[in-house]
């Protein structure tokens, strides 16, 4: 069962009854205003209970979002620490939190912007031990994970529950939200039946994503998920938004519940499964790579360089990477200039390929061996596992 640590309640707040203090009726009277909202509105908001799944782009908007609005009980599922690269868009957390585990910042975060609603933490990762258990005990799911795994996961555990699933994603200049497992509603399944093969969708790590995008995404999350506790409007079920922030076009496309859905349809998914073969991020799956391009780990390469081999180090990263961390006895070539570099590589030698986590420069080993290379290996897991593996000096981000 996880670990879940909840903040104590001030004294003076009856809770959950859901009456509405004095202090209450002053903080949320923008709120009550609202013929929608009004005092019983307020009270199903103070009633109410959230889990949001990653206290990472998405997740901060939301939350903070959620506990202003009054929202009673906020669960903060996040298993991760506070790192120098979150604080561009992850906005519960400030730099001094760095080191410090995500729902220690988002808990203190959350309790100084509104100290009467209750903050439950599960410094645990979501797996399909615990994952019902959690989802089990909120009202509503959001789901701001950056990853395969965990988002089906949460979409089968929310199908399985019957719980509204508020999903969102970005990545580069895109987003996209829905409201996903309501009662006639589709699932995320029902968009994307299986998670794509490792290294074909790029993370945020490896793509890149504009600060304020998650603040968007979660934002309108945050909304969905109001709308969903308060039943006013119309919610994204059925619909899947699509945001484009370099164009500034917001569009929405109609979604059907696939009736072979094996989550929400055949319901064949009676119980959850992990996803780590399909999902991992630096997994290695050698039947799908190109039959030449080989892969190498951070250890083997290690030793081949201790051992004197004559290797031709080349690193497809962007010069701004280049300049944070790099691999000793490395050149760059950035994978958009690799077409017009191939001319620079001496087919004779052993050429070994590396970039963030692995996945561009397998692109790369690829372009070679299309064009009759035979000696190219792909370092596995780029240079962040250098850094785990080899040589900690060499920074991560
Ligand atoms: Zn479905």
């Amino acid at each position: 069962m996880a670990r879940v640590t909840p903040t104590p309640l001030p004294a003076e707040v009856p809770f959950p009854d859901g009456s509405l203090t004095a202090q209450e009726l002053v903080r949320y009277s923008r709120h009550i205003g609202l013929s929608e909202v009004g005092e019983d509105g307020q009270r199903r908001l103070k009633r109410a209970s959230v889990l949001i799944v990653g206290a990472g782009g998405l997740g901060s908007p939301a939350a903070l979002y959620l506990a202003a609005a009054g929202v009673g009980q906020i669960g903060i599922a996040d298993f991760d620490t506070v790192d120098p690269t979150n604080l561009q868009r992850q906005l519960l957390h400030d730099t001094a939190n760095v080191g410090q585990r995500k729902t220690d910042s988002a808990r203190a975060r959350l309790g100084a912007v509104n100290p009467l609603v209750r903050v439950e933490t599960i410094d645990e990762e979501l797996s399909a031990a615990n994952a019902l258990d959690i989802i089990a005990g909120y009202d509503v799911i959001i789901d701001g994970t950056d990853n395969f795994k965990t988002r089906y996961l949460t979409n089968d555990a929310c199908v399985l529950l019957g719980k509204p699933n508020v999903y969102g994603s970005v990545l580069r200049f895109e987003g996209q939200a829905s409201l996903f497992a309501t009662p006639d509603g589709p699932c995320y399944r029902c968009l994307f039946p299986e998670p794509p093969p490792p290294g074909l969708v790029p993370s945020c790590a490896e793509a890149g994503v504009l600060g304020v995008l998650p603040g968007l995404i979660g934002t309108i999350q945050a909304t969905e998920a109001i709308k969903v506790i308060l039943g006013i409007g119309e919610t994204l079920a059925g619909r899947l938004l699509l945001v484009d922030a370099l164009a500034m076009t917001f569009r929405t496309i109609r979604l059907r519940r696939d009736p072979g859905c094996p989550a929400c349809g055949t319901r064949e998914i009676q119980s959850l499964i992990d996803y780590d073969e399909l999902c991992a991020p630096h997994a290695t799956v050698p039947g799908q790579l190109a039959a030449s391009v080989h892969e190498i780990t951070p250890r083997d390469l290690a030793e081949r360089v201790r051992r004197g081999d004559p290797i031709d180090l080349i690193d497809v990263r962007e010069p701004y990477e280049w300049r944070m961390a790099r691999i000793d006895g490395a050149r760059l070539i950035p994978l958009g200039q690799f077409e017009g570099a191939v001319a620079e590589i001496p087919p004779d030698r052993d050429v070994v390929l590396y970039c963030h986590h692995g996945f561009r420069s397998r692109t790369a080993a690829e372009f070679l061996v299309e064009r009759g290379f035979r000696r190219v290996w792909n370092l596995t897991g780029g240079i962040d596992r250098w850094s785990a593996d080899v040589d900690p000096t060499v920074a991560t981000y």
